[in-house]
């Protein structure tokens, strides 16, 4: 078994690097790829426990992407920490998070839910503070029972509470990861909020004609039916599969490191065909 999208204290994940490299082989996935959002500070410690478990660890990250329709996240695979293209704004998009956490707060203000900054970063502890850290500081504070409720009524997009970020463009992202020598890759793509086959097609013909390696195919909930609809669109614009549990431990308590809700298990053959030439 192998899992090719995982965050960590390093971003919006609730378990620390080594932990989650730790539960990842007590799983008995052998490759792991840690792609905290916009950062690369959990590969370090995650590689060294990953070396004392024997299990591989890809570093990677997750970007966020200009899309209108909808959500639009690029998962890196193979992104080695330390300068390169795109490695060197990582840290841009660091600072719209903080200034986009800024103007969250003051809408909350306003709608009567008010946090501090100061809960916010304790909540977050890492240097890539994103919304659910600031969903579990509404629970904190009483004002809805969940995250995912925190989100339903607050944070998600078209929320009162919701705004936007500094994101790349897609041509942007794709072209800065393979100037790194990385490997680009659609993640979970029921987010983009396409609306028929048409603009699937337009999409992904767009994206693969930027450099995009892969999709994610294998995700926590797609049917054996969606899976395979995936690989196909995969396939037919010269994609490769990917997959992964979107791993966050207590900030989506329902998915597991691997398996997901249950039901997702990434077949091992697909990093080979994943690995940079
Ligand atoms: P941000 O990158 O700070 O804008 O937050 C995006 C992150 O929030 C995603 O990576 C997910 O971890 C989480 N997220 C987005 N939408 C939802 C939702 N509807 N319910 C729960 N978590 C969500
Ligand atoms: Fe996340
Ligand atoms: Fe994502
Ligand atoms: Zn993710």
């Amino acid at each position: 078994m192998i899992d090719l999208h995982v965050h960590s204290t390093a971003s919006d994940g609730s378990e620390s690097p080594a932990a989650v490299v730790r539960m990842a082989a007590a799983a008995g996935i052998s490759s792991l790829a840690l792609t905290d959002h916009d950062t690369q500070a959990g590969i370090a410690e995650a590689r060294a426990e990953a070396s004392k478990v024997g299990l591989e660890l890809i570093p990677g990250t997750e970007l966020s992407l200009q899309w209108d329709q909808g959500a639009m996240h690029l998962v890196v695979l193979f992104l080695e920490p330390g300068p390169g293209p795109l490695q060197d704004r990582l840290a841009a998009l660091r600072i719209g998070r903080t200034d986009r956490n800024s103007r969250i707060i003051a809408r909350l203000d306003e709608l009567g839910v008010p946090i501090t900054e100061e809960e916010l970063s304790k909540q977050a502890g890492g240097e890539s503070v994103g919304r659910p850290h600031i969903a579990a500081v509404m629970v904190r504070r009483g004002y809805v029972e969940t995250i995912y409720e925190a989100f339903d009524r607050y944070l998600a997009l078209g929320k009162p509470g919701y705004m936007s970020r500094l994101r790349l463009s897609p041509e942007e992202a794709i072209g800065l990861a393979r100037d790194s020598g990385a490997v680009p890759i659609v993640a979970h793509p029921h987010t983009l909020g396409l609306n028929n086959s048409e603009e699937v097609a337009a999409t992904l013909r767009r994206l693969a004609g930027a450099g995009l390696a892969g999709i994610e195919c294998y995700y926590p909930l797609y049917s054996p039916l969606e899976r395979e609809g995936y690989a196909a669109l995969a396939q037919r614009f010269g994609l490769k599969p990917s997959g992964g549990s979107d791993f966050h431990g207590a900030y989506k308590p329902d998915v597991e490191l691997g398996v997901g809700r249950g039901n997702l298990s990434v077949p091992d053959h697909l990093l080979d065909a994943l690995r940079p030439a």
